[in-house]
């Protein structure tokens, strides 16, 4: 049994079965929409240029794969002792082996009644279809939140003529998730595109406006916006694991294999908190790759003697006007840089290494480099630190961290 049918739920699903497992594989989904990519939502189906995200399983591939979705189904607790879970309507449904695929939810503002019509999460379908709604041109936008949602959805709105207002409380864009480089980088590309960008501000009040706008009072300033899109983190699902006395530490505590404390239950996702050889301690990631089990991860699953640890770097991407970023790896705060190409031209990565270890790469409009990168990382070495800066430097010539002369 799975819990969960996003991504992480739907590819575990998916993966077991190419990996020859055999046994039932139920899939139990809280939404009424069948498993689906959620990247699009704040990009193509946003802007109106994809009329709906690519599905993960379709029933008549869960038919050929005989895999059981249940839609529709919130699962509201777990008995471990009787091995079975409770669901919302009342139905109780048995497993053997059980994988936790919980994702995590948008959090909430810290303000009382802050919800009136017009005020938006994005985490589905349904929230993109009802923001894009209200995204005519010339209509106003305020994004609360300098992250990958309020970027991604602050391009979009712009790229259709929308009046964008984007608040953040921190002192950078992207502050958790990339050096001040690349934060700098996101505030004057979207500053050059005509968002107004509010740093270190935040909302003191959210009310119903008027003729259906929301008023919003920004650092003691009322303001009237259209709708209104609130993009300041995720809190992982990890109730129903921490109710059934499983370990909890900044999501779902799970080993080499994906298992938790429990050896007949797995978390997979944005849910889990797991080692990882590279970032050298525990990491939870919330991010689209690591959200894919590859076969090699669950072949084993109930079986860890022969892996150590997370050996895929994770990878996150946003395409945002005309760049696309791609992260490699969990980023430190505090670490050597290294700038290859030209932020002018917007064309460069930066690689970060700390003690001596790539530990990771950002970079926009350089798919190339990540390729490389992402080699080099699972592997262990680091090409000189001269190569990486010199442009001249072909990568594709260098070979296990030494370069190869032709
Ligand atoms: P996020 O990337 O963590 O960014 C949230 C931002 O909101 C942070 O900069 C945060 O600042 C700021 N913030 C927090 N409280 C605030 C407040 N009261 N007022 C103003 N700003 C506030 O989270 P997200 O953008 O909401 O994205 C949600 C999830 O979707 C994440 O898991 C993200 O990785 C995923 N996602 C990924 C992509 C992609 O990979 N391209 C695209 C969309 C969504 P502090 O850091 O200072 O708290």
């Amino acid at each position: 049994m799975i819990i969960g049918a996003g991504q992480a739920g739907a590819w575990t699903a998916r993966t077991l079965r190419n990996s020859g497992y055999t046994a039932p594989v139920l899939l139990l989904g809280q939404e009424w929409h069948a498993p689906y990519e959620r990247p699009p939502l704040s990009k193509g189906v946003l802007g109106g240029t994809q009329s709906a995200p690519p599905v993960l399983l379709t029933s008549e591939q869960a038919e050929s794969q005989c895999i059981s979705i249940r839609l529709g189904t919130e699962v509201v607790s777990i008995d471990r002792a009787a091995r079975h879970v409770a669901c919302a309507d009342g139905r109780q449904i048995s497993y053997d082996k059980l994988v936790i695929a919980t994702g995590g939810k948008p959090r909430r503002l810290p303000l009382p009644n802050a919800n009136p019509p017009g005020v938006f999460e994005l985490r589905t379908i349904d929230d993109a279809g009802a923001i894009g709604r209200r995204l005519a041109a010339g209509s106003r936008l305020l994004v609360i939140g300098g992250g990958w949602i309020g970027l991604e959805v602050a391009a979009t709105a712009r790229q259709k003529g929308v009046a964008v207002t984007l608040v953040e409380a921190g002192e950078r864009l992207c502050a958790r998730s990339v050096p001040p480089v690349l934060g700098d980088f996101l505030l004057a590309r979207h500053i050059g595109q005509g968002v107004l960008i509010r740093m270190k501000t935040t909302v003191q009040s959210i009310e119903p406006g008027d003729a259906g706008r929301v008023l919003v009072n920004i650092d003691g300033e009322n303001g009237q916006f259209d709708a209104v899109v609130v993009g300041i983190g995720i809190v992982p699902n990890t109730r129903l694991a921490s109710d059934c006395g499983l370990k909890v530490t900044d999501g779902i505590v799970v080993d080499a294999s994906g298992r938790t404390s429990d050896p007949d239950v797995y978390a997979v996702g944005d849910v889990a908190n797991q080692h990882c050889s590279w970032a050298d301690g525990r990491v939870r990631f919330e991010s689209w790759a690591h959200e894919r089990p590859e076969s090699s991860d669950l072949r084993r699953y109930g079986d860890c003697r022969h892996r150590n640890s997370v050996r895929r770097p994770s990878l996150v991407w946003s395409d945002q006007y005309d760049f696309s970023l791609q992260v490699l790896g969990v980023p430190a705060i505090e670490g050597r840089q290294i700038v290859r190409g030209s932020l002018d031209d917007y064309n460069f990565s930066v690689f970060q290494l700390v003690d001596r270890r790539l530990r990771a790469v950002m970079s926009v409009n350089s798919p190339r480099d990540i390729k490389m990168a992402r080699r080099w990382m699972r592997d262990g070495v680091c090409p000189p630190v001269e190569a990486l800066a010199d442009t001249t430097q072909r990568f594709d010539r260098l070979d296990g961290g030494v370069i190869r002369r032709s």
